[in-house]
């Protein structure tokens, strides 16, 4: 396998570029790529990091399971991509220099028209048609905001009505929730197909795998941005070995994922945000992480002297996955973003 200038070759970790695009003053925007290929034949999986510049913990994730001991021990082979932003992980910023939106909406788009309106969807159409030649599952690593608990979320797979019961959707589905649970990190449902539609979020990357190339997939959030929580890195690489064992490319009993957060397991939760109705500032009644009973208080909203003016309550059972940053909260706008409770969803819409 050669992905750029890294090719290849049993038992080693190759490491190369693979070129971007070309800078107007010469020299070409790269992202280093690590492959480590096993002597057996097996799986293909895809180890992605920092496509928003400011989440940086999925780079030591990457550094810490691609290595020459993984080489010599898998069947199959590891793609890290160490950064997809290249630009962001320099100015430490979320989206890239080449476009000022969200890069994780910019993947093909499942409904058929593959987009290369930008520089950054050409980057992305590219990185993609590598994934697509030669995944067989991917984890796409990322951190949400400071305070955020770690956890996964598992998109919504899109089908027609006729796609509804074949057993590829299942299996596809199958497959992709197996991953997330040999990773072990809590999982959070995708938003519903409307808001997935209507916020691009069937073309983020774990988004896009699922639906345009149905390959497993789903994206790991690996606690808060902009700096690297030991423990939360520690966990994510005994996840990512136990995929491996899922996958059938390493031998030994799966390991035991550190309880990272005491987020309960007992219902399924999709992913929401809550937002204010009132202008104040913020304060936290439950920490992320913490299970929160239907009706129970989130947070209140004060006034500048410390007066309840609102108390956010939970709308269902759940749990507050990270609140938002700072303590001045306008109407209408995020007070946290909230797994709730949800019963019979499989993950799969009709659109
Ligand atoms: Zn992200």
């Amino acid at each position: 396998m050669r992905i750029g200038t890294a090719e290849a070759s049993e038992g080693t970790v190759a490491k190369g570029y693979l070129d971007l695009v070309s800078f107007p003053t010469g020299g070409t925007e790269k992202a280093p790529v690590m492959i480590a290929q096993g002597e057996g034949d097996g799986p293909t999986l895809w180890l992605t990091a920092n496509l928003h510049g400011n989440e940086v913990a999925g780079i030591p994730v990457i550094h810490r399971t691609v290595t020459e001991e993984i080489a010599e021990r898998i069947d199959g082979t590891v793609v890290g991509m160490v950064t997809l932003n290249p630009s962001g992980l320099r100015s430490a910023e979320r989206t890239s220099h080449y476009d000022s939106r969200d890069p994780n909406r910019l993947f093909p788009d499942f409904r058929g028209e593959r987009v290369t309106g930008s520089t950054q969807e050409l980057i992305n159409e590219k990185i993609f048609r590598h994934i697509e030649r030669t995944a067989d599952a991917l984890i796409d690593l990322h951190c949400s905001n400071v305070g955020s608990v770690p956890f996964s979320i598992l998109d919504r797979l899109m089908v027609s009505s006729d796609e509804r019961d074949i057993d590829e959707v299942g299996s596809l589905v199958g497959d992709r929730n197996g991953i997330a649970d040999a990773f072990g990190f809590t999982q959070v449902y995708g938003s519903g197909a409307d808001r997935t539609l209507e916020e691009g979020l069937h073309r983020s990357l774990s988004g896009a795998c699922m639906n345009a190339a149905r390959i497993p997939a789903f994206t790991a959030e690996l606690g808060s941005d902009y700096i690297v929580e030991r423990e939360v890195v520690d966990a994510a690489v005994i996840g990512v070995r136990n995929v491996m064992r899922k996958l059938g490319m390493l031998d030994g009993n799966y390991e035991k994922v550190p309880n990272v957060t005491d987020v309960p397991r007992s219902f399924d939760a999709r992913r929401t945000s809550i937002d204010s109705p009132v202008s104040g500032l913020l304060r936290k009644r439950v920490e992320p992480g913490e299970l929160v009973a239907e009706g129970e208080a989130i947070a209140e909203i004060t006034d500048s002297f410390g007066e309840t003016k609102h108390v956010v309550k939970a709308h269902r059972d759940g749990w507050v996955t990270s609140f938002q940053l700072g303590m001045g909260v306008e109407q209408g706008t995020l007070v946290c973003y909230y797994a709730e409770r949800v019963e019979d969803d499989d993950l799969v819409e009709t659109v």
